[in-house]
């Protein structure tokens, strides 16, 4: 059965992002916003869930103790506002939830935490062991330590890696828009709100234009982070965080914000997961046509005979792309050996493994089992 609205309401482990223009109003944190929605999310705590914040507003709280009158714009400005606005928000969050009989954890991730597989795999049980003990983490970017090329950069990504990571049955995206229009509604005020995306073609990506003066995100990076999760097979909303009783109505099944269905058949889990999503390739093979459709047609692991060429500096267990010859990037995978060891055995069968390289790991460049096809990665 196809994963519809009605279905929403089975979702147990639901990881919900918070926009800074839901948190801030009249130009401030609204501690009403925090209070309304913590008081929501105990309720969905009272029904048997678990809930994930994922919290934007740093900067922009920063931004504001710091008598900053626009946008910081250089990094270390940015940074600066981070620093100052994240003890503020989490604060803030602590006693909103507090007030709700909840007690909440501060998790700052950072996209480099998250590439490399062992400490994916420790945040995961820490976000796991705090969801066992009933807290609600309270997630952001770690934006004070993260240079530019290690940030994840804004939430709607971070939202969705942290749902990914969790393994959460959906992601609700609250901002201060009703959803995705088929137009830009600033613009174009006869724009009709989507209801549903059944999958999210490059057109829909292309249209989600745009951006909001206080966050980060705009529809893009909302599309985007809906798109990831509908291909790992998760299901996901954007809808108005100010709305009332948002969560209740969305979780309910009714008519609200943008439902994005996820990929028929079951999610994907386990290291696929963090393959598709966390993981950062250090390196591409080039395989042939025979190897690329045996791959991508045919569910085969990657042999050293249909390897064509080996680019980057990796050691074995990295990840890597692999393309075509055409540079059509195929799939991701973890290399059971480094590039060295690959560019020896490189077109040979694997049987000389061991006579080439004086051992024999694995008789595969990369298995199967720690390959994704790159189709619908973004
Ligand atoms: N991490 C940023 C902050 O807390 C938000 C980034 C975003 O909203 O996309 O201000």
């Amino acid at each position: 059965m196809p994963f519809s609205r009605s279905d929403l309401r089975k979702c147990r482990r639901v990881v919900i992002k918070i926009g800074t223009s839901v948190l801030f109003e009249n130009g401030g944190l609204s501690r009403n916003r925090l209070k309304v929605l913590s008081r929501q999310a105990a309720a969905l705590k009272q029904d048997g869930r678990e809930v994930l914040l994922v919290s934007s507003g740093a900067v922009g709280v920063g931004r504001l103790k710091l008598g900053l009158a626009d946008r910081p714009k250089t990094l270390l400005l940015k940074q600066a506002c981070a620093a100052v606005g994240q003890a503020f928000l989490m604060t803030a969050w602590e006693k909103a939830l507090a007030d709700e009989g909840l007690l909440a954890a501060q998790v700052l991730i950072s996209a480099d935490d998250l590439a490399d597989r062992a400490r994916f795999l420790n945040a995961r049980n820490t976000l796991r062991t705090l969801l066992a003990h009933g807290v609600v983490p309270v997630i952001n970017e770690n934006d004070t330590v993260a240079v530019e090329e290690l940030k994840v950069g804004d939430n709607d990504t971070l939202g969705a890696l942290a749902c990914a990571l969790v393994e959460g049955d959906l992601f609700i995206n609250l901002t201060d828009q009703a959803g995705l229009y088929q137009a830009d509604p600033r613009r174009d005020p006869a724009a009709a709100l989507i209801s549903q995306v059944d999958k999210v073609t490059p057109e829909i990506l292309a249209q989600a234009g745009g951006g909001g003066p206080l966050g980060t995100g705009g529809m893009f990076t909302k599309v985007r982070a809906a798109k990831r999760l509908a291909d790992l097979g998760v299901a996901s909303l954007v809808a108005d965080g100010r709305s009332r009783d948002i969560l209740r109505r969305l979780l309910d099944g009714q008519e609200a914000g943008t439902f994005f269905k996820p990929r028929p058949g079951k999610a994907l889990a386990g290291k696929k997961n963090w393959l598709a999503f966390a993981s950062r390739p250090r390196g591409r093979l080039v395989v042939d046509a025979g190897c690329a459709l045996a791959l991508t047609k045919r569910g085969k692991s990657l042999l050293p005979g249909g390897l064509k060429e080996v680019a980057g500096q990796f050691s074995a267990g990295s990840t890597v792309e692999v393309a075509d010859e055409q540079g059509r990037v195929l799939a991701l995978g973890l290399s059971n050996y480094g590039s060295d060891e690959a560019e020896k055995i490189r077109g040979r069968r694997s049987q000389e493994i061991a006579g080439l390289l004086g051992y024999c790991p694995a008789e595969e460049i990369i298995h199967r089992d720690n390959l994704v096809l790159a189709e619908g990665l973004v």
